[in-house]
């Protein structure tokens, strides 16, 4: 028994190093997170449903985390229904019962949350790649658009700049600002889909807000780190109680074998 219990000590003591070692990264800490809820619009007889982003990289998860990396937010996404809805589709804000407001009901009146994110995946809005609230929750994306983009690689930023939106990004009344909701650098994350120069493979994204595409300067980090959508990541030492919690069900388990 004795052996037993030092081997399950050493167990333990390797499982919290490796638990460690991403904590001690060089890299910027995740400490925050978001859930996105994931809805998918289809035909009135639910048949015709929008894409869900490339085989093996839905809803361009990969691009997204890399790009908020930056500011130490995981964005984890949900895939939460399908909503059966010709008129909307097909997004036109210009014509009544294809608005994208009226899905939120606060056409008229604001009725969102700031506090619950939700991501809408269509297949076209006219004139736009994409929507988004800003400083509270809900986007919209035109997934027919976004992926037939740079000859079908797909826009690579569309939703992690719509969720800058919802985060509370205008780029506020810093020298960034471009008097319209946007920033006037191209190769900032939340300049305007007509400038910004967005990336064609991962490795053109920003890890520093400084160089590379899609970055975060640091005033706009700050902002979007204050967001209700956000939510305190688990801490590396809860995870180290995890482990050794499963060590000791473990022990039990061969104990009864
Ligand atoms: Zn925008």
């Amino acid at each position: 028994m004795t052996f037993f219990r030092h081997k399950l000590a050493l167990w333990i003591a390797a499982a919290g190093v490796l638990l460690l070692l991403p904590a001690l990264a060089p890299a910027a800490t995740i400490d925050k997170v978001v859930n996105v809820n994931v809805f998918v619009y289809c035909d009135n007889s639910g048949a015709n449903c929008a894409s869900t982003g490339p085989s093996g990289d839905l809803f361009f998860a990969t691009e997204v985390n890399k790009i908020w990396a930056q500011a130490g937010i995981q964005v984890d996404f949900t895939l939460s229904g399908y909503r059966d809805s010709t008129n909307y589709m097909n997004i036109d804000d210009a014509s009544a019962g294809h608005k994208f407001c009226e899905i939120y009901n606060s056409c008229v009146f604001n009725n969102l949350s700031s506090t619950v994110e939700t991501l809408l995946l269509v297949h076209t809005i006219a004139g736009a790649y994409g929507e988004g609230w800003i400083g509270a929750g809900g986007m919209v994306i035109a997934m027919d658009t976004v992926m037939a983009y740079n000859s079908g690689a797909g826009r690579l930023d569309t939703i992690a700049h719509e969720l800058g939106h919802n985060l509370g990004l205008v780029p506020g009344t810093s020298a960034e600002f471009d008097g319209s909701f946007h920033d006037i650098y191209a190769n900032d994350l939340m300049a305007s889909g007509g400038i910004r120069n967005t990336p064609t493979a991962l490795n053109q994204i920003s890890t520093d807000g400084l160089t590379g595409l899609d970055r975060l300067p640091a005033d706009q980090v700050t902002t979007a780190r204050a967001s209700d959508l956000l939510q305190n990541a688990p801490e590396p030492g809860t995870w180290l109680l995890m482990s050794c919690g499963m060590g000791g069900i473990l022990l039990l388990r061969r104990r009864n074998a």
